[in-house]
């Protein structure tokens, strides 16, 4: 691939916007070498304005979303992209999120631009557990354990039961739920139908990808030890 189809890829713009910054012998190498567009690509080695290239294609990031911001590429409101720098919006491939976080959850977030990477951790094959705080509106009553656990409970407007679940009571108004599962709002849902209801949910972990101290909306990258973690 030639350096200037790389750039636009990575967001950089537009093929005649990159086309442009070449001319203006803004692409240089780390010695400050000018580039030329059909150059061959050395990712590594490659400097706009100075600065290395942000990270090439098979990027997996986390995220800690903050609530209020959705995992969605539509501009209605905050999106998860604004807390990226602009240029991850435009990368090609696509970065999306691995599964979604509702706008009012906070907490661990994946995304790649890696199709066959996303589509593996979010298999159910995977079998990848998901870790969520759930502070609840009304005091648990203590059955909940065994009905999460028990495989046949149901949601609302659908045909098959959940599939067990973990509930760790923390006490009386906050839970730590494992799921296997990733259906549509599901640990909300899986509260109102034994009659609580959800004030917060953070996630906190997907299988050995854990939070830690990530500062509330701000994302780093993951390597590739990091990502064996997950399966
Ligand atoms: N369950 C929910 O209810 N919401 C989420 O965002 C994730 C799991």
């Amino acid at each position: 691939m030639k350096i200037v189809k790389h750039l636009a890829n990575l967001g950089y713009g537009s093929r005649k916007q990159v086309a442009m910054m070449f001319r203006e012998g803004r692409v240089t190498d780390a010695e400050g070498e000018v580039l030329y567009a059909d150059d061959p690509v050395d990712h590594d080695n490659i400097r706009v304005d100075g600065e290395p290239l942000d990270a090439a294609p098979g990027l997996l990031l986390m995220l800690n979303k903050p609530t209020g911001y959705t995992c969605s590429t539509k501009d209605i409101g905050r999106l998860i992209y604004d807390l990226l720098p602009p240029r991850y919006r435009l990368r090609s491939p696509v970065l999306s999120s691995v599964g979604r976080l509702d706008r009012d959850t906070s907490g661990l977030l994946l995304m790649t631009d890696d199709g066959g990477l996303l589509h593996r951790i979010i298999s159910p094959r995977a079998q990848l557990p998901k870790i969520y705080e759930a502070e609840l509106a009304h005091d648990l009553r203590g059955d909940e354990v065994a009905l999460f656990a028990s495989g046949t409970l149901m949601l609302e407007s659908e045909t098959t039961p959940l599939a067990p679940a973990g509930l760790e009571i923390v006490d009386a108004r906050h839970a730590r739920i494992t799921l296997i599962e990733g259906r549509y709002h599901q640990v909300r849902r899986m509260f109102a139908a034994v009659g609580n209801h959800v004030n917060t949910l953070h996630r906190s972990r997907m299988g050995g990808i854990a939070l830690g101290d990530l500062p509330s909306g701000q994302w780093r990258a993951l390597n590739n030890a990091d990502q064996q973690l997950l399966f």
